[in-house]
């Protein structure tokens, strides 16, 4: 377990999945009964922009350091939630600090809503688990998300979001992300499941949301936002695939992902995906009668 996420905090994934992430979460508190998250892959729940591990990729400068100034009438009052819960980190811990999806839930939780954040790396967890266990409505496991999230759904509440956002160090984790998202469908159908990925490749891409949109969702939304034109090797976009999504959350990304692709652009291309995918067709067991 190499990847930690306190090199990569804030950056322009960041920016855009919690974003997303914090559009989910206001979609949920719409509704009084209460809902549950589960983060399978948690990270430390927030990052000092000016530590050691951000200062060495400054990667966060062609994200969250690209925001401050406010975007236009229709972008900016759907960005409100992330920058509410941005502004509220940093009066607490601190001007530099940034918060990861943990403590987005956390802010936007109420008492009855429940959340799980479950962490693999040792020390990461340890950290974790400090900031979190103590929230009457959040617990931390120091475990294997994957394993987590078969014991974990469906919970009791039927409402709720799945965030699963794997670091994708191995050879062949999207393809299981692709499989267990199915699996983690079919156990509860009536929750919101959003899947991040890492676009470097575009075909590997493809592949993983064709295998991914065989489940049985209602609805799958693939969100895209790139950066730079791919070519295999450096991270050029960011890619949230959401199945069951909030109605609400097509029309928010068809806003708020062009402005992020023209605003977080490396060079001239900055470019977006806001993509409904059709459900399977059922397939035929018998012939007619
Ligand atoms: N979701 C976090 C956020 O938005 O703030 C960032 C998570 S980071 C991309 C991925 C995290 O998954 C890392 O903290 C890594 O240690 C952890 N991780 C890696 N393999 C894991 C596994 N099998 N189960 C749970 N966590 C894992």
């Amino acid at each position: 377990m190499n990847y930690r996420h306190a090199f990569h905090a804030g950056n322009f994934a960041d920016v855009m999945k919690h974003a997303l992430l914090a559009r989910i979460l206001v979609h949920l508190r719409g509704k009084e009964t209460p809902f549950r998250v589960v983060d399978t892959h948690a990270g430390i729940g927030r990052y000092d922009l000016a530590g050691p591990q951000a200062e060495r990729t400054l990667e966060w400068r062609a994200g969250i350091g690209r925001m401050e100034e406010p975007f236009g009438p229709e972008v900016e009052p759907l960005l409100a939630p992330y920058r509410e819960v941005i502004g509220a980190t940093r009066a607490r811990y601190g001007e530099t600090v940034y918060p990861g999806s943990p403590a987005i839930v956390r802010e936007l939780l109420r008492p009855a809503d429940r959340a799980v954040f479950v962490e693999k790396h040792p020390e990461d967890g340890a950290v974790l688990a400090e900031r979190f266990n103590a929230v009457h409505n959040i617990k931390v496991m120091l475990m294997d998300g994957w394993i987590a999230l078969r014991g974990l759904i469906p919970p009791k509440e039927r409402r709720g979001l799945v965030l699963i956002d794997p670091p994708f160090e191995e050879p062949g984790e999207l393809a299981r992300a692709a499989s267990r998202l199915r699996d983690a469908m079919r156990r509860w159908p009536t929750g919101i499941f959003a899947v991040w990925y890492p676009i470097k490749d575009m075909a590997e891409i493809e592949s993983f949301v064709a295998a991914a949109s065989g489940a049985q969702a209602r609805d799958l939304l693939r969100l895209e936002l790139l950066v730079d034109r791919p070519d295999g090797l450096r991270l050029a976009g960011s890619g949230l695939l959401v199945a069951n999504p909030p109605w609400t959350l097509a029309g928010e990304a068809g806003l708020l992902l062009p402005a992020l692709a023209e605003r977080l652009a490396r060079r001239d291309y900055g470019a977006f995906r806001c993509e409904r995918l059709e459900r399977e067709p059922p397939r035929e067991t018998r012939g007619p009668h």
